[in-house]
């Protein structure tokens, strides 16, 4: 294990006191003398609100912040690996996550917790406050009621809605995967995938690897319960209660494998797990069972499923995990901002399936130009190239699928996102020059 020793739960709560909020609201309009609050505000701002009124809601995103502006609406349910800790508890999460969404993204996102715990009272909720945004992001919400507040406010918004929990993961596993097989010379829609954890993640991988080409016939899923299969004593009550797990039972695992996560991986090319913390939830003499080249991705936080030296030891080829101190981090913030970048920029009204394939191509294809080897398959955090040309990526699909509001060239695309992507870099040199932002302690302790 690496040698960190950082006590990052004392320094986060130290600082978070401190700081007393992680994000706050600037102007971006000059207001040069108290007059100007008469074209920013009453009477002027009359002017913007009747054109709205008299051509349409869709312009209140030409008028308004709401071409930029994201939700990120949690009910609390799931947090991180906490649990169901309530609102109030889940919002420095939120709030963390809003951080994010501008430091790498540009976008200007709020966090949400509501007291909604009931689905359909949440997506109405979300589908109330729908005029204020450009896109929703879901977060940190209960499996399965996570599926069917994904499925049915994508249904009923006319915005884009994604769940980070489901899709990000799912983007960036997928493009892991896809540099991960080139490395070991294989091919999606041959390899045999064994899947331990059929949660919010888990589920929505399979999903994506399955629409980029993969053969779900050649998928073992396994949970807590075991693998899935038509014949599980629990299919009947899963119908009812996980109609989205029955359906895997129902299309997955061709062969009829039964057991547990030895059986699974038994001949599997490929295990993806985002099942629960480890280590010695997969173990290392399992890993031996599997296909020549074994791809190994241990996703749980935060210790992996199995520790990647383990892994190696036992004959992995490729090991990924979601820790920053290893090599191939499988990391939501390489998918969600440049993801709300692009749709944002363009204004979509959708987030469809090719929006999200060709995310997950530009993230796996700029690894790949950078050259990919077993200890990287997936480009890092810290490159803005890499976000611009991801947005770029779903912007051109969502004006191809007729999901747009807005029609730009690549060119202009490319200007605007590489402004908006670079933008809070900027104020934040600034901020920091003229002490709005300090650096206090133990900040530096890090
Ligand atoms: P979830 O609670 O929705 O699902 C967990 C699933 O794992 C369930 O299907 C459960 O039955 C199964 N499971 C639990 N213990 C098991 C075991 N011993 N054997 C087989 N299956 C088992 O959770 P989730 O949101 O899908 O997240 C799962 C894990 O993945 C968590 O540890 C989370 O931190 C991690 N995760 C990592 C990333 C990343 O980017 N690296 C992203 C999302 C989630």
């Amino acid at each position: 294990m690496s040698g960190e020793r950082v006590n990052w739960y004392r320094i986060s709560n130290e600082l978070h006191l401190k700081y007393q909020g992680k994000i706050e609201i600037m102007p971006k309009v000059p207001v040069l003398k108290l007059k100007d609050f008469a074209i920013w505000y009453t009477p002027g701002v009359a002017g913007p609100c009747k054109e709205i009124y008299d051509k349409g809601g869709d312009l209140s995103f030409k008028y308004t912040l709401r071409w930029n502006y994201a939700a990120v609406v949690s009910d609390g349910t799931r947090v991180l690996g906490l649990g169901n800790i309530g609102p109030e508890a889940g919002l420095p999460v939120m709030e963390g996550k809003a951080l994010l969404f501008k430091y790498l993204g540009g976008v200007d996102a709020i966090p949400l917790v509501i007291n909604a715990r009931d689905p359909d009272k949440f997506i109405e909720v979300v589908k109330i406050l729908e005029p204020s945004f450009g896109a929703i992001n879901l977060e940190d919400i209960g499996s399965p009621k996570c599926f069917y507040i994904l499925e049915k406010l994508n249904e009923i918004l006319n915005i884009p809605v994604w769940h980070d929990d489901q899709q990000g993961t799912a983007l960036v596993t997928l493009a892991g995967l896809l540099n991960a097989l080139k490395i070991v010379g294989k091919s999606l829609d041959q390899v045999k995938i064994a899947f331990i954890g059929a949660g919010a993640a888990n589920m929505s991988s399979i999903k994506y690897i399955t629409l980029a080409g993969a053969d779900p016939r050649k998928m073992v899923v396994v949970d807590s319960k075991g693998i899935l299969h038509p014949n599980r004593p629990d299919v009947g009550e899963l119908k009812v209660r996980n109609p989205w797990k029955y359906r895997l039972a129902m299309t997955t695992n061709a062969e009829g494998v039964t057991g547990g996560i030895p059986e699974a991986l038994k001949g599997a090319d490929v295990v993806i797990a985002a099942s629960r913390p480890g280590p010695g939830i997969i173990k290392k003499e399992w890993i031996r069972l599997m296909n020549d080249n074994p791809i190994v991705f241990a996703e749980a936080n935060p210790v992996p499923e199995i520790w990647p030296w383990e892994a190696k030891e036992a004959g992995a080829r490729i090991v990924a995990t979601g820790r920053s101190d290893f090599p191939n981090q499988i990391n939501n913030s390489l998918g969600f901002p440049a993801v709300f970048r692009g749709v944002l920029t363009i204004r979509a009204r959708k987030m469809t399936d090719s929006m999200f394939l060709a995310a997950a191509y530009a993230i796996a294809g700029y690894a790949e130009k950078k050259g990919i080897h077993e200890e990287y398959i997936v480009p890092t955090m810290d490159d803005p190239e890499m976000f611009i040309e991801e947005a770029i990526a779903v912007a051109e699909k969502a004006m191809e699928e007729g999901v747009a509001r807005r029609k730009l060239s690549r060119s202009e695309l490319e200007a605007e996102i590489r402004e908006l992507i670079y933008r809070p870099k900027k104020y934040m040199d600034i901020a920091l020059k003229n002490n709005l932002i300090r650096i206090l302690p133990p900040y530096s302790e890090k």
